[in-house]
């Protein structure tokens, strides 16, 4: 039989349909490629009852007619999201056991929809990283590592880096992601495959453990461009219990995938040619805008001329969230809790204990720029910056460019250790050209385009106007087939 891991989600589902395989004999070959990957430490909760029941379910259902888009699709589940009955952590100590009553929206539509679930993944604590190295579980390790026998363990990226290496490793067929600042395109740069953060509001929010509000969405990870699109249907809609969330249709993304782009206008942005930036970044860069000419389209020089206070904006307005979402573990409610004399001690010995180092300096920076004599000087003057972003978007959509091309990551995926210790900027860098997608509330898809002088994948990034996440599949499918796909050599 052929290697049911290896194959697509729209090749399984063919398969499926035809009864070639069932979701059980899926479903089991992805749990054990899980057990023989165990040194990748992306699932951190293998969940194999739960998968060989939903697996059962599937093939009663596909035997009676009744089988959903997804039906017998196994599926691995970034821990931010909340699972009825399965401990949810968001791979914080303070979440301790915390097992939700709830299933959040996003995942619940997945299991309407027919799909398996195989077990929660890694992330970095609260979803604050790019490395996937502040896990209380420990990093995970990227699938891919340099040519020439290099036995460096590289990051997966991050946040969602346990959900970019199963995927990529072919320990499932797709996973669940969250984007802030970059969470789903970086670490779906980093492996190789493909990532898209869909509109904010496009996906519901509720059951997912907030980071900042105003910033995250949910998205996709999978390996080819037609099977995001599968999962974003399927995730995406509207959700009276998220009032972000934006009632319109959710179109068949799928069939936006092989339309023409003639005559559509790509622009490239001078501000994403930064200083210092690898030749190979730029050469990929080139590469990509040179395939979709060669499809139709128009290249078009723009300006966005804000993009260079993004970051810097970012990191107040997102912690500044973070410290409110942040400030309900407390040690009363739920999770960890360290005892005090009093309730204040309570509190502070329960805090210091149960987070980790990123998220206290967040939390940090949060409160203080928000406190009473700091508010205008960094949060009002951040908030006034993000106008300032959407605006340069905005500007450039109504100028008639279709979607935007620019590289999805500074470089390709970095040692564990390598960078951060000393400097924590070094490591917010990364979100350099994919936070502005998150302060203009755009979408935005990551898609392996080609490899750096080490064999190692890298992501091109397409933006879009609001709402239209066609587009993105239409172009991302025609920089994959111009690129190929990317599979790493398997060596754990
Ligand atoms: N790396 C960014 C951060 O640390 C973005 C994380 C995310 O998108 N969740 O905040």
């Amino acid at each position: 039989m052929t290697d049911l891991t290896a194959l697509t989600i729209a090749e399984a589902r063919e398969g499926l349909a035809k009864k070639s395989f069932s979701s059980v004999e899926l479903t089991e070959a992805h749990l054990a490629a899980m057990e023989n990957a165990k040194a990748l430490n992306a699932f951190i909760l293998p969940t194999p009852e739960i998968a060989e029941k939903m697996a059962r379910e599937a093939d009663a259902r596909e035997r009676s007619g009744s089988a959903g888009p997804l039906n017998g699709i196994p599926l691995g589940i970034k821990d931010l999201f909340a699972t009825k009955g399965v401990r949810t952590t968001a791979c914080s100590k303070i979440l301790g056991n915390f097992v939700p009553p709830y299933e959040s929206t996003v995942t619940s539509q997945l299991w309407r929809d027919g799909a398996v679930m195989l077990g929660k993944l890694n992330n970095d604590e609260f979803a604050m990283g790019s490395s996937n190295e502040t896990s209380c579980f420990g990093p995970v390790k990227n699938p891919w590592r340099r040519e020439g026998g290099s036995n460096v363990y590289l990051v997966p990226g991050g946040s969602s880096g346990g959900s970019a290496a199963a995927v990529a490793a072919q320990l499932c067929l797709g996973a669940t992601g969250t984007d802030t600042g970059g969470s789903i395109r970086q670490p779906a740069s980093f492996a190789g495959i493909v990532g898209i953060k869909p509109t904010y509001g496009r996906c519901s929010r509720w059951g997912i453990v907030a980071f900042a509000s105003s910033l995250d969405q949910a998205g996709p990870f999978a390996r080819t461009v037609r099977d995001a699109a599968i999962l974003l249907r399927s995730m995406a809609g509207h959700d009276p219990k998220d009032t972000t969330s934006v009632d319109r249709p959710v179109p068949d993304y799928e069939a936006a995938i092989g339309r023409s782009i003639k005559g559509m206008k790509i622009g490239i942005p001078k501000e994403y040619r930064m200083a210092g930036m690898p030749d190979e970044i730029e050469r990929l860069w080139a590469q990509g805008a040179e395939w979709l000419k060669a499809a139709g389209a128009e290249l078009i020089d723009i300006s966005l001329p804000h993009t260079k206070y993004a970051l810097p904006a970012y990191y107040i307005v997102a912690p500044a969230e973070a410290s409110a979402n942040l400030a309900r573990y407390d040690g009363v409610r739920y999770g960890l809790r360290v005892d005090g004399r009093a309730i204040t001690d309570m509190y502070e010995a329960t805090r210091a204990e149960g987070f980790g180092a990123e998220v206290r300096r967040r939390v940090m920076i949060g409160t203080y720029v928000l406190s009473a004599g700091y508010y205008d000087a960094y949060y009002v003057r951040a908030q006034k910056v993000r106008t300032l972003i959407k605006r340069d978007f905005e500007d450039c959509f109504a100028k008639g460019v279709d979607a935007i091309l620019t590289p999805a990551t500074p470089s390709a995926a970095f040692g564990i250790g390598e960078k951060g210790g000393a400097d924590p900027v070094e490591m917010y860098l990364n979100d350099i050209f994919t936070v502005t997608v998150n302060m203009a509330g755009l979408p935005g898809i990551a898609v392996p385009a080609g490899t750096d002088g080490q064999g190692l994948p890298l992501g091109l990034q397409l933006i879009g106007r609001p709402f239209d996440e066609e587009t993105l599949f239409t172009l991302g499918a025609i920089v994959e087939q111009a690129a190929g796909r990317f599979t790493p050599g398997r060596w754990w």
